[in-house]
């Protein structure tokens, strides 16, 4: 079987990494089922130039033939590659929040200078029969940087996170050098159609990238596949849900609304209290016999962008708090802290109802989780937004616009009169859709149409006049990408959307 070797921005320990977030846990299951090289960043800031292209490696114990490699950052690049191009740049315009993006000079010629050194150490590792797959948005120049470097193999790339509209996209000024890179991998896995659908559009509209015959997308001198691949969860391991002793009981016979989100702007909280503050209102009945718990843990609190966040969620959770509260009853429970996934998978399970509101996220596991931990026999109700990933297959959810501070509020009501029978259908039919797409099907179908990809590959995309040809060769030669090179002319709009709606 041929090894696979995954790189994603941070590497842990398979032990820690199997209750950490989605990509290290979807990469701690490949582990169990084929020899794999975790290649990435330690988690280590070392002083100065102290960051060398020699990783440390560790076999992994239980899995034969599989290791651990891994690459400290200098505290510099863990300011301008991660804290800066990555959680300043990439994560807020493809969250679409180009407010909050800090394009700061400097930033991205760390972020460069990153993939290279990893490229260089990864280089070294790679045997000729390996399959590269490398994940999100740290790490977008890491393939085209390994085909510099003269590697072969099968190279894709996963992005866990939405990829926004191309006029937002346009809005990085190293767009055109995105693009080039992107171009370079033989398959690029997404979460959904319309993260299909916009790459494709940001494709055709910063390098001309154009669709052929055979569905596959040209740009530069490249064929590469674009497809969706929907992350999924392993839903055998929360079907073992059990009744939560102390925590739900200290709330006597409240019904509970569950949500679980890292403290991030782009997780839509704020909107979701003032939610729940004016269903209390609107529906006033409610009052004293329904709890919003909601759990959310802090994330990247050196980026500036996350401390506006914390205090509107402080000052909101207190002011409906202060509002509506009683001496025995407490409306919103906002806890600052993680929880351990099974903790979570037994809180799921006692909540009547599971309130996941992004503004924009790429997938939403938690969402997936919800449903699978419900008892089959009297499931509570997810209700979801549309803008999350989760949305495309959880139909049976109740979708929502999560900027729609009624609508949420009518959902919550919703959900609550909602019959055991119309709970139970929902349930089994978002069950059949969690169960049919789960996480090893996610890994081996990404796996499998990789393999494929990097077959058919092929270095040759259109005929080109001379003139291009010269251009290319030119721009090949620097490390800036052009922006509106034309290599042809490109098929109409709906062409285009049909066959990416035909990616599956
Ligand atoms: N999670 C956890 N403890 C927490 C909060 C979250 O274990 O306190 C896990 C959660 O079970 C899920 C993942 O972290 O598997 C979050 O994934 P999701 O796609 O919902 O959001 P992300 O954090 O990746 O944006």
């Amino acid at each position: 079987m041929r090894r696979i070797v995954v790189v994603s921005n941070r590497v842990m320990e398979l032990r820690k990494a199997s209750q950490a977030g989605g990509v290290a846990v979807a990469i701690a299951d490949l582990f169990r089922n084929r020899p794999c090289l975790w290649f990435g960043w330690s988690g280590k800031i070392v002083e100065g130039d102290g960051a060398t292209d020699a990783p440390d490696i560790r076999a992994v114990k239980s899995a034969s033939g599989s290791a651990l490699a891994t690459l400290p950052l200098t505290a510099a690049e863990y300011r301008d590659y991660y804290l800066g191009y990555s959680n300043s740049v990439l994560w807020p315009v493809f969250h679409n929040r180009l407010d909050l993006a800090r394009f700061e000079a400097g930033f991205y010629a760390r972020y460069m200078g990153v993939n290279m050194r990893f490229a260089r150490a990864l280089a070294k590792l790679v045997k000729p029969d390996d399959i590269i797959w490398i994940h999100d948005y740290h790490l977008i120049p890491l393939g085209a940087e390994l085909r510099r470097a003269g590697i072969e193999n099968p190279i894709g790339f996963y992005l866990h996170i939405p990829v926004p509209p191309s006029q937002t996209f346009l809005a990085i000024p190293e767009h055109g050098e995105l693009a080039r890179a992107l171009s370079a991998y033989d398959l690029i896995g997404l979460q959904t159609q319309v993260d299909v659908a916009n790459l494709i559009q940001f494709l055709e509209d910063s390098v001309s990238g154009r669709i052929l015959q055979d569905g596959r997308i040209s740009a530069f001198d490249h064929r590469l596949a674009i497809e969706s691949f929907p992350v999924g969860i392993d839903p055998s391991s929360f079907a073992r849900a059990a009744p939560v002793k102390g925590l739900v009981q200290s709330l006597n016979s409240a019904v509970r609304i569950i949500g679980v989100d890292r403290l991030d702007y782009s997780k839509g909280l704020p909107q979701k209290f003032r939610a729940f503050g004016h269903f209390l209102e609107k529906y006033p009945e409610y009052q004293r016999n329904v709890v919003l718990s909601q759990i959310a843990p802090p994330t990247r609190e050196s980026v500036e962008a996350y401390t506006d966040i914390r205090q509107q969620l402080e000052a909101l959770s207190g002011k409906i708090n202060g509002m509506f509260g009683e001496l025995d009853w407490v409306p919103i429970h906002y806890i600052h802290r993680s929880a351990p996934r099974d903790r979570l998978r037994d809180i799921y399970r006692a909540s009547r109802i599971g309130f996941f509101t992004p503004l924009r996220d790429g997938m939403n596991l938690v969402s997936k989780e919800y449903v699978a931990s419900q008892d089959p026999a009297d499931p509570g109700v997810p209700i979801l937004s549309r803008f999350a990933g989760a949305a495309e297959q959880l139909v049976d959810a109740l979708i929502v616009n999560p900027y729609n501070i009624e609508e949420m509020a009518d959902a919550i009501r919703t959900a609550l009169v909602m019959e055991k029978e119309e709970r139970i259908a929902r349930y089994t039919r978002l069950m059949a859709v969690i169960r049919s797409y789960d996480s090893a099907t996610w890994a081996a179908s990404f796996l499998a149409t990789l393999e494929a990809a990097a077959k058919e590959r092929s270095r040759v995309a259109a005929p080109l006049t001379p003139s291009i040809r010269a251009s290319m060769a030119k721009l090949a030669r620097t490390a800036h990408a052009p922006v509106g090179l034309k290599l042809g002319g490109g098929r109409g709009k709906s062409e285009r959307r049909l066959r990416a709606g035909n990616n599956e």
